[in-house]
């Protein structure tokens, strides 16, 4: 064996490990639901919620928060607005004959980011449990019964959920969001899960921290955060919501990008937390910086060597590997991977996890 396919044997094998030790510890410790001890709970809630230049689609937001099967006289509405469109008077509008819930609107006299604005709704939330939420995601009716059930467990002081759909987006978001479902519940089930869904977060009020305003994984931080104070952050596959996500190639590698630098910058940041807080600095952060931070490098480097060393071999023949990589890219972008699409799904997650780090080494973000 040449030496090159031996080191391309190598590289596949170390990276494969912790795939297959999560699959085997997923094997073993057979996550399934929430890990809370759910009991039925009705705290009052204060409901965030962010806009900027919403006004398309705000008043269908504002319908589906009021049919949500919950007393509203428990329910504030906190918007930070910073629109320059005519957002804010239509909520206002929507607001002026009506009983409940209450509204708070922040309006912003220009757009600072999305973490300084939520940093100042948090600090107006008054009720029970605080939930986050954005315009462009729906959510089912049971959304806050079934998150309170979570926050009535006394170890438990946030929760986020599942995206069962994802609207007017490609199924390369879907089949990553699945794959990502397991992860959650699997860490959730060990200890707590790392990443917090914008669309749908939820948090005991009395447990809530400032964010970093140049944050850029805002409810991920918030739930890092909260697990470094002492309280467990957990996902519930039946807390549920579908959110919207770009189809068009570009737009959609610019937010998956965007959210990758999130995460990356945020596990740097934090990387004192590794080792500490029992399974969540021993089991699910040092995965979860496999995942996003050494995986998308080996896997290129693997797949570098192994066109080298094809080639080195097999002449013109081991082109065959590149030009394989290449269609599976091109068949995976387009959903027409059959059964292997949600393979293709981790792939352009660990592209986008890999650009990220590459921005983040040139400075920027
Ligand atoms: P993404 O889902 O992470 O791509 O973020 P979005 O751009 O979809 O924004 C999530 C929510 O925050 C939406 O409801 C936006 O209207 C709102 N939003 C985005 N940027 C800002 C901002 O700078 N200020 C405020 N107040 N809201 C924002």
């Amino acid at each position: 064996m040449s030496p090159l396919v031996a080191i391309t044997g190598t590289l596949l094998a170390v990276t494969a490990v912790p795939y297959l030790a999560f699959l085997g510890l997923y094997a073993w410790v057979g996550p399934s639901g929430s890990p809370a001890e759910k009991s039925e709970a009705k705290p009052t809630v204060s409901v965030v919620l962010p806009t900027y230049n919403e006004s398309q689609i705000v008043e269908t937001k504002l319908e589906d928060l009021l049919a949500l099967d919950y007393p509203m006289e428990k329910v504030e509405l906190i918007v930070v607005d910073s629109s320059t469109d005519d957002t804010r008077e239509i909520i206002r509008e929507y607001f002026a004959d009506l009983e409940a819930p209450d509204l708070t609107l922040i309006e912003e006299d220009e757009r600072r980011g999305l973490a300084p604005a939520l940093n100042e709704a948090y600090e107006a939330a008054e009720r029970e449990m605080v939930v986050k939420t954005d315009c462009d995601s729906k959510l089912p009716q049971n959304v806050l019964r079934e998150a309170a059930a979570n926050l009535s467990d006394p170890k438990v002081d946030a929760v986020t959920g599942r995206n069962v759909e994802v609207l007017g987006g490609s199924g390369v978001e879907s089949g990553y969001r699945g794959v990502q479902s397991h992860i959650q519940q699997l860490e959730s089930h060990l200890d707590s899960t790392l990443i917090f869904h914008g669309p749908f977060s939820a948090f005991e009020n009395d447990a809530l921290l400032p964010i970093d305003p140049n944050s850029l994984a805002d409810d991920t931080e918030l739930a890092l955060k909260i697990r470094r104070q002492g309280g467990r952050v957990i996902f519930d596959p039946a807390v549920q919501y579908k959110e919207a996500s770009h189809s068009a190639f570009v737009k959609r590698r610019k937010q998956k990008d965007r959210r990758a630098m999130g995460l990356i910058r945020l596990l740097v940041q934090h990387r004192d937390a590794l080792g500490e807080y029992g399974k969540y600095g021993k089991l699910v952060l040092p995965f979860n910086w496999w995942f996003m931070i050494v995986s998308p490098w080996l896997l290129t480097l693997t797949l570098v060597v192994g066109t080298v060393a094809a080639i080195a071999s097999l002449g013109t023949a081991g082109a065959a590997l590149p030009v394989a990589v290449g269609l599976f890219t091109f068949l995976g972008q387009r959903d027409a991977l059959g059964p292997a699409q949600a393979l293709y799904s981790l792939f352009d997650t660990q592209v986008s996890l890999l650009r990220a780090s590459v921005e983040l080494l040139r400075g920027k973000g």
